[in-house]
């Protein structure tokens, strides 16, 4: 299924939800939570599964989505 621009895709539940936020604002949180990674090792949950989770269990659940090899 293809994505809008503004969608964005939950690792966790994988539900596709609008993006609530810039672009901007989500690299800046995401290196806060990830460090400096590749773009593509990056994962995004919606704000549900966020809640659930911890930012280093987001490292396991790119794993079992097979976002990191
Ligand atoms: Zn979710």
């Amino acid at each position: 299924m293809a994505m809008k621009k503004d969608e964005y895709k939950c690792a966790k539940c994988g539900g596709v939800f609008k993006k609530g936020w810039s672009d901007k604002e989500t690299m800046k949180e995401m290196k806060e939570l990830w460090g400096n990674i590749p773009l593509e090792e990056r994962v995004i949950v919606c704000d549900d599964c966020f809640k659930e989770i911890h930012p280093e269990k987001n490292l396991e659940i790119a794993r079992k989505c097979g976002y990191i090899k």
